[in-house]
């Protein structure tokens, strides 16, 4: 039996650890942290429970191939998944609209908010239903050539959005609020293909929420690798991994402690691989591009999390428009509303708990990353950003004013400190026009038993695409 030793515990690390103990592998995860998930996390504050990650988990309808692989990796728990009506609302100047999971149910309603629009309204509906018969993610064999290639520029549909940012795709559109729907759900440079498929995932009940959400599924996914027989340290950084010629003959901790390995899989950011465990020298060549081409990017966000008394006053995501003098000199032009009530162990009976965030660009991140280095500024940075959403809040929502309380604040830096990812990004590239993101190998060249599990492979990253890389990689370290 060879045994593979594996660096994180986040998604790709114990999709790659359940996979490798399925092959008949011995599986050993070495996670630094003391809890596994990686980014798949929340944590308890005061009584409260402050979720980290899943807005939506593609793969969620029982029909598709990556459910399945959701149930494999034991992701998908007793209580089953939360079906939203709506994946997110966006607010203007006192109108709204939402992202219906009913296709048609979205034609008409921007429709009837604005008429004039109804060509563009039809050629946006068009595009999200001829996504839905896509599945770029359904790909679990190495080798395996992606839909998404062969589909998108054949199909008149989804072609010309190809071309087109987000932001490009809104400006076709007359009405602001219109307008606003689509660039402020990814943030205008994404590219359009990008949103259609979102839209098209959440629209075919493909993007759910599995109940008790990120830590959760987190354990559950944790509670399989173990109960296969696999072994999990927290507590355990890397510091490096030992090179004999082109094999990785170990795998050396920060405390000096050295673990043989017959393979290595690293299954976090490229940077703390490349950057700290093995040379740079290493990176594969089509990851480098990536890092540098001018059609991917990367991108984080600042995070407050705020308790009250009553009944949430609105459902689900809810995007508004972040006021110019609330923006703190950052870019962001909107903030995300987010509230839990689905969720009764999240708060007290009688209470109830809702988070902001905003995205940052990735000089942003990066500042807050160097921010996080002095902890007297970066603890009054937070405090101001917790005022300034709370003054969001309020705007929306005066009658919280009573009992609204600030319970967290989390940045970039929370990130970059928490799970090593390079200027706090927690999602891989972003991708703007003219960009049909392939997934590149995880086999570094010049380590014959060495062999990269990351969401980095694919962009825009996800829990999909880190479950997949983890598979992937654990089906190439046994030849398959
Ligand atoms: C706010 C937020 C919202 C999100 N929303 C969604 C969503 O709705 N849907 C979706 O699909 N995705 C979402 N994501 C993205 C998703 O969480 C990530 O794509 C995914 O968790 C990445 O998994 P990973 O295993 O590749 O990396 P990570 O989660 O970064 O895991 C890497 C692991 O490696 C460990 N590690 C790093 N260095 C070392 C070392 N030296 N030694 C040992 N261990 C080490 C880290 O501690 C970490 O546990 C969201 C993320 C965030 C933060």
């Amino acid at each position: 039996m060879s045994k593979t030793v594996i660096i994180g515990s986040g998604v790709a690390g114990l999709s790659a650890g359940i996979t490798a103990l399925l092959n008949g592998d011995e599986a050993v995860i070495l996670e630094k942290h003391s809890v596994p998930g990686g980014n798949l996390t929340g944590w308890d504050r005061g009584g409260y429970h402050v979720d980290n990650c899943i807005h939506w988990l593609t793969g969620t309808n029982p029909l598709t191939k990556t459910y399945k692989m959701w149930e494999t990796l034991g992701a998908i728990g007793k209580r089953g998944i939360y079906y939203p009506e709506t994946l997110y609302t966006y607010e203007k100047d006192g109108r709204s609209v939402s992202l219906y999971s009913d296709a048609e149910r979205l034609r008409r309603r921007m429709i009837s908010l604005s008429p004039a629009d109804e060509k563009e309204t039809d050629r946006l509906i068009r595009a999200v239903r001829a996504a839905s018969s896509l599945c770029g993610i359904d790909l679990q064999k190495n080798g395996e050539r992606c839909a998404l290639h062969r589909g998108v520029l054949r199909c008149p549909a989804l072609a010309p959005y190809y071309f087109m940012t987000a932001g490009e795709a809104a400006a076709r559109f007359r009405d602001p609020l219109l307008r606003g729907f689509i660039s402020e759900f990814l943030t205008e440079n994404f590219g359009a293909l990008g949103l259609i498929f979102v839209f098209a995932t959440f629209c075919s009940k493909n993007g759910g929420i599995p109940r008790g959400t990120s830590r959760d599924m987190a354990g559950r996914m944790a509670a399989r690798f173990t109960s296969l027989g696999g072994r999990l340290f927290t507590g355990a950084e890397v510091a490096k991994i030992r090179i004999r010629g082109s094999r990785a003959v170990s795998v050396v901790l920060e405390d000096g402690r050295e673990i043989r390995a017959d393979h290595v899989i690293p299954a976090c950011d490229p940077a703390a691989v490349f950057g700290k465990m093995i040379g740079a020298e290493y990176m594969p060549a089509a990851l480098k591009k990536r890092y540098v081409s001018p059609s991917y990017f990367r991108f984080s966000s600042c995070h407050a999390a705020f308790t009250f008394e009553g009944k949430v006053p609105f459902k689900g995501d809810l995007i508004i428009d972040l006021p110019g003098d609330l923006r703190g000199g950052m870019r962001a032009k909107t903030v995300v509303l987010r509230e839990y009530s689905r969720e009764r162990s999240f708060a007290p009976p009688g209470r109830g708990i809702v988070q902001t965030m905003f995205f940052c660009d990735e000089d942003e991140s990066g500042r807050f990353v160097s921010l996080g280095r002095d902890t007297e500024r970066y603890a009054e940075e937070k405090k101001r950003i917790g005022e300034r959403m709370r003054k969001v809040v309020l705007s929306r929502f005066p009658e919280l004013a009573p009992s609204l309380g600030l319970l967290d604040v989390w940045t970039p830096a929370t990130y970059n400190g928490f799970t090593a990812s390079e200027a706090g990004t927690y999602m891989a590239f972003a991708f703007s026009s003219k960009t049909i993101p392939s997934f590149t190998s995880g086999r570094i060249r010049g380590l014959d038993n060495v062999v990269l599990a990351t969401q980095w492979q694919r962009a825009p990253g996800g829990l999909p695409n880190a479950a997949l890389a983890g598979v992937r990689a654990a089906n190439l370290t046994a030849g398959r």
